[in-house]
């Protein structure tokens, strides 16, 4: 069955990508509208990727190996959903305090990320809300919404099949980069994120100081990684819930630390 709230959004679309759009996330047992393939949001990111690498700069290795080892763990941890991406993780030489995550499992961390966070916890923190992005498809998610209402859903429904429209969705995958992620996406990605981290054996409460320490960051001069992560006053309390949910499966996991 398809799902009413999808439903609804799509068919003021056109019924045909409403049942070709509408499917249910296996990580969040969401329904999302997704109006491309897995493999081409996948290739749009490896895509947007490579691009980002020939254009900066690596970080040290010891720094390398430190995201790569969380990286791992957090993944693993994560189970088996998540584990049909092919993940790669790189350091970004770039004094902005950012992370991202492409889809296929694409993950760049900045300089000035590592330089920002007080403790591996809080780097997990980090790295688990942006491999939740990935999991839970939040970039798919948003290209397919962006498709249907900057392009217009004629464009975007006739373009998806053709090389034009390929290149529409890589230019978006590149704007997706920039675009933040809606306020619901960003709740999930802290949930799941939070979830990820408990299993991994990190402690979820370090997720909470780090938004913390990026909102007091805020002011005129917003931190890169809010501005791409919205952050607002009830995803503080929101949090704390989330951290009361998952401490059981933290304390189960950090024993064997
Ligand atoms: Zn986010």
């Amino acid at each position: 069955m398809v799902p009413k709230r999808c439903t609804y959004l799509a068919l003021l679309v056109t019924p045909a990508i409403a049942l070709a759009g509408c499917e249910q996330n296996p990580v969040t047992g969401r329904s999302q509208l997704i109006l491309i393939s897995d493999e081409q949001a996948t290739e749009m990111g490896a895509q947007a990727y490579q691009q980002i690498l020939s254009q900066s700069q690596k970080g040290t290795a010891a720094q390398q190996q430190r995201i790569e080892q969380i990286g791992r763990r957090i993944v693993q941890a994560a189970g088996a959903p998540a584990t049909k991406e092919s993940w790669t993780f790189n350091v970004i030489r770039d004094d902005t305090p950012n992370a991202f995550a492409l889809p296929g499992g694409k993950v760049g961390v900045h300089t000035g990320m590592l330089d920002a966070v007080a403790s591996d916890d809080q780097l997990a923190a980090v790295i688990a809300h942006e491999i939740a992005h990935v999991t839970a498809r939040h970039s798919a998610e948003r290209l397919s919404r962006q498709a249907l209402t900057q392009a217009g859903v004629g464009a975007a429904g006739a373009g998806l099949n053709s090389p034009t429209g390929a290149q529409l969705l890589a230019q978006a995958a590149q704007l997706g980069l920039i675009l933040p992620f809606s306020r619901g996406q960003e709740s999930e990605a802290d949930r799941l994120g939070m979830r990820y981290m408990a299993q991994a054996g990190y402690d979820p409460r370090a997720a909470v100081q780090v938004w913390e320490k990026f909102a007091a960051a805020g002011g005129d001069r917003q931190p890169e990684f809010l501005s791409t992560h919205p952050h607002s006053s009830s995803r503080a309390k929101e949090l704390q819930e989330y951290v009361d949910e998952v401490m059981p499966i933290y304390r189960k996991n950090a024993r064997g630390k």
